[in-house]
């Protein structure tokens, strides 16, 4: 075993500035893929990340999550966190300086790591995106609320917007759930061996094929005779079509191109 491996998943506390009352004392684990969620509802995390195999590899330290209260750095007695927008508008934007406070405490507590704003202006969440950010020691995620976030702080901290969707949510937790879903499970020993991730879809550029299981005859309707055949070859060559034929009828776009 080399010095990584012995390392690897073992609980450290790193150095701070931030006093200690305002810390969530979570030990790190190091070497372990890790999220830290800097949010106004702390509460809302891991939600459905700490259900089924997501839930079960996070007690069992195969992924760590920390998530940081934002209303912890806000101003005055109130701990305000938002302000009214410069030049007018609907809203309220949440301020540069309380975000920035944040992010360079959240930063300095862990590994070099992108910083995420979800935001629906941002580059789409793509399957690659999230299979990019498994190789990485993990990602900050910064949940908006209100109109958003100024502008400032993504330019100072150089932030990846990233977006799960063409409309609008109320705040960034659902979103950044959803792409912690979505990496999470790439996380090599967080699927059980019977999950794969090599066939399904957009893992090759393509829709996956149809599924069926027991029973064989249901409403009438049979599972296709190839499925039952016992013939590997002809059943992977069913599945590869199958997948074609999907992917140019329900999504064009894809196929244009994966198109050989
Ligand atoms: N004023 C913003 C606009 O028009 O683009 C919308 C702000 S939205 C009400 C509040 C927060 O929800 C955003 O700051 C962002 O963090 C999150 N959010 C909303 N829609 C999202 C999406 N499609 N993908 C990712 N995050 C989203």
């Amino acid at each position: 075993m080399n010095k990584e491996n012995l390392s690897h998943g073992r609980k450290s506390i790193r150095a701070n500035i931030k006093p200690r009352a305002l810390i969530e004392e979570q030990p790190d684990l190091m070497g372990v893929w890790r999220a830290d969620i800097i949010t106004l509802f702390p509460d809302v995390f891991p939600g459905i990340l700490g259900s089924s195999l997501t839930g079960k590899a996070l007690k069992d330290g195969k992924w760590q999550l920390h998530t940081h209260d934002l209303r912890s750095y806000g101003i005055g007695k109130h701990r305000s966190v938002d302000d009214t927008p410069a030049g007018g508008g609907a809203g309220m934007v949440m301020r540069a300086d309380v975000l920035g406070r944040a992010l360079s405490d959240v930063s300095q507590r862990r590994e070099p790591c992108p910083i995420i704003y979800m935001s629906p202006r941002g580059k789409p969440l793509l399957q690659e995106r999230a299979k990019k950010m498994v190789d990485g020691s993990g990602a900050i995620i910064l949940c908006g609320r209100f109109e958003g976030i100024d502008q400032r702080v993504i330019d100072h901290f150089q932030i990846e917007e990233v977006s799960i969707g063409d409309y609008v949510l109320s705040g960034g937790e659902l979103a950044a759930q959803v792409m912690l879903d979505a990496t999470v499970r790439l996380i090599p020993g967080v699927l059980g061996n019977h999950e794969s991730t090599e066939e399904e879809s957009f893992s090759n550029g393509l829709l996956e094929y149809p599924q069926y299981t027991r029973p064989s005859v249901w409403e009438g309707q049979e599972i296709p005779k190839v499925l039952m055949s016992g013939d590997h070859g002809k059943v992977a060559s069913w599945k590869k079509s199958q997948s074609e034929l999907l992917t140019r009828d329900l999504r064009p776009d894809l196929w244009t191109k994966y198109e050989p």
